[in-house]
């Protein structure tokens, strides 16, 4: 298979020649103006797939200077009824498993006259696909060109192939260009993990081939990437935007203060985005203070790709319905829930031939709105509210351990590190302090005094000073 890059042509698999890369390189920044491009043209030679016909789409968008975020919402429906019957005909030509389940719920051609007929179709369960690499690949084993593992932190991981052409072509037709603001000036960290799982990569290839941004490929907690290397390295190169998790963001800066380089001073950071471990916007605030630059969520999986991105007025995350067609459902009936019910997400990727997800239900907690946005996005709007099994009961009800930090964060005194940890409907959190004179008792107290006043919970507070840094995902929540 051949990814063609504009005028050059790499061959995959064999060496390429650095020297013309570079300077075909060299003659693009020539001819390009220091805007944001989406500049390479890229193609998959020999290569046609059900997603062929959706480039059309695109490519008016493009000559009329739209992108699908402003669009109206019947445009946007009518694009995605289109891509949702695309994706059924593919997996029902192409899986055994789609389609004896489509077969089963009663499916005599793989076709949709509404997205609401969507709700007839199987959901598909994680445990279905987790340590099955074949279920549900919809190519031929020799067309993968990638395969990413969920981390796998209950269980068998899930496998997730994807094809080039999924990842080089049909992942970077739509365009976001009022979401993402980078361009080719910008230099980009990239602090996610590069091993198994998707961030790292997808983070790469959306700066690289969309924005023509330069990468610096920090990974995150390998054996290659310490921390003082990594800040070394985005002030040597003046890096101006970052991609992160939330707890590694507070871990760079407060390394930052050992290794005395100064954030605002040797690292000038434009944008952060956050994605990997949900945080509340409490804590973003405070990352924003730290950091001095905007910090925005961006929400994916490694199975789904991107499904949804803050917008500037940080009011939940817009839907990428170019990407995902996302549904909310009871997790107990399955039933479809309107907007402005709180459910289990499902999602259903629009722009995959390898492993399409058809209605896949993500475990994560969240509410969809009608998107009223400032930003002036027509974009659905979604709230998350965590995983389902990271709820917790106390007393007689369920708390999102966001909503829970979102309470805990509004204390100044309160570091960013903490453990709520449950014992028999018991919470105890364990918190670090944070720049105060106040003793641990003190500031016991007021917390214990906030939560109750606030949430109206009792809790036990543990206040310490060790709690654990972590290069991995930071867990907070003991049950
Ligand atoms: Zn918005």
């Amino acid at each position: 298979m051949l990814l063609k890059c504009n005028e050059a042509s790499y061959k995959v698999g064999t060496s390429i020649d650095a020297s013309i890369v570079r300077k075909k390189q060299m003659e693009w920044r020539i001819k390009m103006k220091k805007v944001q491009t989406h500049k390479m043209t890229v193609s998959v030679d020999e290569h046609s797939s059900h997603l062929e016909q959706f480039k059309a789409f695109y490519k008016q968008l493009d000559d009329q200077g739209k992108t699908i975020e402003k669009l109206p919402r019947e445009t946007i429906e009518d694009y995605q009824l289109k891509a949702v019957n695309a994706t059924l005909a593919h997996v029902w030509d192409n899986n055994e498993y789609y389609r004896s389940r489509l077969e089963e719920a009663g499916f005599t051609e793989p076709k949709l006259d509404s997205l609401e007929q969507l709700a007839s179709v199987p959901m598909l369960k994680k445990d279905v696909i987790r340590g099955d690499k074949e279920k549900i690949l919809c190519v031929d084993p020799k067309e993968i060109g990638q395969v990413h593992l969920t981390s796998g932190t209950s269980g068998k991981p899930i496998y997730t192939a994807y094809t080039l052409a999924d990842q080089y072509v049909y992942d970077l037709l739509p365009k976001y260009l009022e979401l993402f603001k980078e361009t080719e000036d910008d230099v980009a960290a990239i602090a996610l993990p590069y091993e198994f799982a998707l961030p790292g990569l997808g983070f790469q290839r959306l700066f690289q081939f969309a924005f023509g941004t330069a990468v610096l490929s920090l990974g995150k907690g390998g054996y290659m990437a310490p921390v003082d290397k990594s800040l070394e390295l985005m002030k040597e190169y003046q890096a101006t935007v970052l991609a992160t998790t939330p707890s590694y963001a507070a871990l760079l800066v407060e390394e930052s203060e050992k290794y005395g380089i100064k954030i605002g001073e040797d690292i000038r950071m434009k944008k952060i985005w956050l994605t990997g471990e949900g945080c509340s916007s409490t804590f973003r605030e405070r990352l924003e203070k730290w950091w001095g630059c905007e910090v925005s969520f961006f929400y994916g999986s490694t199975e789904c790709g991107v499904i949804g991105v803050e917008c500037s007025k940080h009011n939940g995350y817009h839907i990428m319905e170019g990407h995902v067609k996302v549904e909310i459902i009871d997790p107990e009936s399955g039933e479809v829930l309107p907007h402005g019910k709180t459910g289990e997400l499902v999602v259903t990727t629009l722009l995959r031939e390898g492993m399409p997800m058809v209605r896949y239900r993500t475990g994560d907690l969240g509410v969809l709105q009608k998107s009223k946005c400032d930003c002036g996005l027509t974009m659905d709007v979604l709230q998350l509210r965590g995983r389902m099994e990271h709820m917790l009961r106390i007393g007689e009800a369920d708390y999102s351990p966001f909503m829970l930090e979102h309470f805990l964060m509004e204390l100044p005194e309160v570091g960013l590190w903490y453990h709520f940890k449950m014992n028999q409907g018991e919470l105890t959190i364990e918190a670090e302090k944070f720049k105060t004179e106040m003793s641990d008792d003190q500031l016991a107290e007021k917390i214990k005094q906030h939560m109750a006043d606030r949430i109206g919970i009792n809790c036990e507070v543990v206040i310490r000073d060790d709690i654990p840094r972590t290069f991995g995902k930071a867990q907070r929540v003991f049950t």
